[in-house]
């Protein structure tokens, strides 16, 4: 962001385009050759600002998107008019005609959703068959293969309803116990099956998808002919503190600014709840940015953030628009309209959304998704 724009904003957060770029590269070396990367884009893709990122994906030659219902995508749509746009979850069958109109793939979750499908169609609506293979979200059950066929050979009555893949989605992928393991490649198994079967009926389906990001970089498998990637694409682990084994270059920084710095002495208290008192004197700056703009207050007395390169902890509570760090261990004097880095880099100090959610038992998909509206996205690198 420039300098002089800089200064209107509370909090920024940072998109770096080439990062996206290195993730996408490095998931496409890890990818079986005929296996198609899909951009997980869902919730404003992950938060980052799904404009941009599509944008960007489209010039790295990715041509499928995943979203997560039908507004979502058509914005897709409109900044990539001739994507593949895939709906991962429930869209009111009424709008069958306008997904059919917008070229759109829908996921097929029940049979009775297939007919209400059927019902409201003018024309053949696209889509892929879902499995529930162990989930327990969204899909067709079965506990055996010719279960699952005798729900799924009925669809193919449906002349309005164009099915051109199957797919199911994994519970642990990105767990190593060697029990979540063996349940995954069960899943696995059972969509295979599944696949094959309706093969030998006559339906040989153009794709069959079930990897997301911890399958496609620790299990890739050859007959998938498409990967669902989302978190690694923005650089985040899918399973912090474990590691994906390709690099990682996260996508969003978020950075805030000093507004105010004063030493305090002993015994003074800071901020809602008196729960951090100073026992030494110590120089305290308040930050711009608060829960309001997605930085969480369970992180209070816990998290750091950097100044001039140097990591400081939050002092007393976050607040809805401000917080407080102690700067007194920087080095340099820490001055109002100073950049305060919540995560990303700063220097040789890194903190990661991951690093974050884990000082609070989440993950880094629910910080860079919980970003809030007011923080403006500021996008680097060429489109
Ligand atoms: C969100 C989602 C993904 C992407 O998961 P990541 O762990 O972010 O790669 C893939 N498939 C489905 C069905 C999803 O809902």
């Amino acid at each position: 962001m420039e300098k002089e724009q800089q200064k209107r904003y509370r909090a920024w957060a940072e998109i770096d385009l080439d990062a996206l770029a290195q993730n996408v590269h490095a998931v496409q070396q890890v990818l079986p050759a005929h296996t198609q990367f899909m951009a997980v884009v869902k919730a404003n893709a992950y938060g980052h600002g799904d404009e941009a990122v599509c944008r960007k994906l489209w010039t790295l030659g990715v041509r499928w998107y995943a979203v997560s219902n039908l507004e979502e995508a058509l914005a897709v749509r409109h900044y990539c008019p001739y994507g593949e746009i895939f709906i991962l979850g429930y869209t009111p069958p009424e709008f069958a005609p306008e997904l059919a109109r917008n070229n759109i793939i829908q996921g097929v979750l029940s049979l009775d959703y297939a007919r209400q499908l059927q019902q409201f169609a003018h024309q053949p609506v696209r889509c892929h068959i879902k499995l529930d293979t162990g989930m327990g979200r969204i899909g067709f059950r079965g506990d055996s293969t010719q279960a699952y066929l005798e729900q799924i050979l009925p669809m193919f009555q449906l002349d309005r309803l164009s099915v051109e893949g199957l797919y199911t989605h994994f519970a642990v992928a990105d767990d190593s116990a060697s029990e979540n393991i063996a349940y995954t490649q069960h899943q696995e198994a059972q969509i295979l099956a599944v696949y094959d079967a309706l093969s030998e009926q006559g339906h040989r389906l153009k794709h069959l998808h079930f990897m997301n990001s911890a399958a496609s970089v620790l299990r890739p498998n050859p007959r998938a002919t498409l990967a669902r990637v989302g978190i690694v694409m923005y650089g985040l682990e899918p399973n912090y503190p474990e590691h994906v084994p390709i690099a990682l270059h996260p996508v969003m920084s978020l950075r805030s600014v000093v507004s105010h710095v004063k030493t305090v002495e002993p015994g003074a208290c800071i901020s809602y709840g008196r729960t951090y008192t100073a026992q030494t004197p110590r120089t305290i700056a308040t930050v711009t940015i608060g829960y309001a703009d997605g930085y969480a207050r369970l992180l209070s007395n816990r998290a750091e953030a950097i100044v001039h390169g140097v990591r400081c902890p939050i002092v007393g509570r976050v607040c809805m628009d401000q917080l407080m760090l102690d700067v007194t261990d920087c080095p340099t004097a820490v001055q109002p309209g100073d950049v305060v880095t919540m995560f990303g880099c700063d220097g040789d100090a890194q903190i990661t959304a991951d690093e974050l959610a884990h000082l609070y038992g989440t993950i880094g998909y629910e910080i860079v998704c919980g970003i809030s509206k007011r923080v403006p996205r500021d996008v680097r690198g060429q489109i």
